[in-house]
């Protein structure tokens, strides 16, 4: 493997060449320029028609429209691209999936429906269980959510450089369980976690399960319906472009519909809003899941990248996400493991979603020089280096410059 053909930029060249979804690079901002982005896993690039799209909604729909715009269709916006991602990248039929707040909120959300509805059905359900090295949203929010419902909770210990399997979370559920909380993709790792033999293993024991779906939706391919998922929450502004503080979808299964209560009871959530009576009765469907006034204006950029994703799928986007992570673990382990980095990620293909974390004591000195020379990864304490490889913006080219300007700064400091 330490062949130097490995590490050729022909080779980079070569792979570029072979890629059928090369072209779509060019589609975004910024492509044309030799910055090299690794973190489309944070924060997607936007589209170039994202720039019409949005001086159109200002000249047009708002500017010209107004208030109108709300009844010829900004209302159903949260439920119509929530569907649209349902369809395309999350395996849910239709008037399932939602958009609106933000992801934290929405976990909060629909962890509390959860819980709530798990209590009054078996006051004996007391736990939830979440991942000890899990986003640090979802470990506040489990925290919080315990606290307010006098429940407890139990934490997986979570490898940084794995994630949570069938065998743990078998281990860790029962009659106590009331809801777990997982990540389909761990944010340090990239481990690529079961999502339908993790499910069936939280419903084996009775318990409800809140996918956080953040690092999977639009790099790797989840089936909601398929796994038997009761709720899920992703981010929009990571592989869906939607822009800094884009708002969160989520899907709730549709036999909850009826039977859990949100806590943000709000009049887009009623069942008449505009009826502005007293009293809160929740919509039908999905629409129950919903609070406040849809964010209209940060529902745009998502629906470019929408469009992209629906024309390409989401199985070829994973097929060139696998050979992009595949290619910076080789060149990680040519280029960087003799200067005393180790790959954090699964080598399992099956086991890795879209981004590579690698390990040094120096990264995160390491992170600021290469940010200083137009090379953008992030970084993760403790010393890990995320090169997240956002399948329709990222070249092979760009893996291959990114990875020897790392070489060159560890290098520099060995
Ligand atoms: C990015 C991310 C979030 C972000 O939540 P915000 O409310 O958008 O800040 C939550 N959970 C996971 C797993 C994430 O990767």
């Amino acid at each position: 493997m330490t062949d130097a053909r490995v590490t050729d930029a022909a080779r980079a060249a070569a792979l570029d060449a072979a890629d059928p979804l090369a072209a779509h690079r060019d589609r975004f901002v910024g492509a044309e320029t030799p910055l090299v982005y690794f973190d489309g896993n944070s924060l997607g690039r936007p589209l170039r028609a994202t720039a019409d799209r949005l001086a159109g909604f200002v000249g047009g729909e708002w500017g010209g429209r107004l208030i109108r715009g709300w009844d010829e269709g900004w209302m159903d916006l949260p439920l119509t691209v929530g569907d649209r991602i349902g369809a395309a990248l999350v395996g849910a039929a239709p008037g399932q999936a939602l958009v609106g707040d933000s992801t934290t909120v929405l976990l909060y959300k629909l962890a509390r429906a959860a819980v709530d509805h798990q209590q009054r059905v078996d006051p004996t359900r007391t736990e939830i269980v979440v991942g000890d090295d899990d986003f640090p949203t979802d470990r506040y929010l489990a925290e919080s959510i315990a606290a307010e419902r006098g429940m407890r909770l139990r934490w997986l210990a979570m490898d940084q450089a794995g994630g949570v399997d069938a065998d743990q979370l078998r281990a860790a559920v029962g009659p106590e369980t009331a809801l777990v909380l997982l990540s389909h993709v761990a944010y340090r790792s990239a481990y690529l976690t079961d999502g339908a033999a993790l499910t069936a293993v939280a419903h084996d024991a009775g318990a409800m399960v809140l996918w956080d779906l953040s690092h999977s939706v639009g790099s790797v391919p989840v089936d909601l319906d398929g796994w038997g998922a009761d709720l899920a929450v992703g981010c929009s502004y990571k592989y869906l472009n939607g822009g800094p503080g884009a708002p969160a979808f989520g899907y709730v299964a549709a036999r909850h519909h009826d039977t859990l209560t949100q806590p943000v009871t709000g009049w887009i959530g009623h069942a008449d809003p505009f009826a502005m009576g007293p009293g809160y009765t929740p919509a039908t469907g999905v629409r129950r899941f919903l609070s406040g006034t849809p964010p209209v204006l940060g529902m745009l950029a998502m629906q470019d990248m929408l469009d992209l994703l629906e024309e390409v799928g989401i199985a070829a986007v994973r097929t060139k996400s696998l050979a992009l992570t595949a290619y910076a673990v080789e060149l990680a382990d040519a280029w960087l493991a003799p200067l005393g980095a180790t790959v954090a990620s699964p080598r399992d293909p099956e086991l890795r979603g879209g981004h590579v974390t690698v390990h040094h004591p120096r990264m995160r000195e390491v992170t600021a020089a290469l940010w200083a020379r137009d090379v953008i990864p992030d970084y993760r304490d403790p010393g890990g280096l995320r090169l997240g490889l956002s399948p329709l913006s990222t070249s092979f080219a760009e893996v291959h410059a990114g990875l020897e300007a790392v070489r060159a700064e560890l290098a520099a400091r060995a």
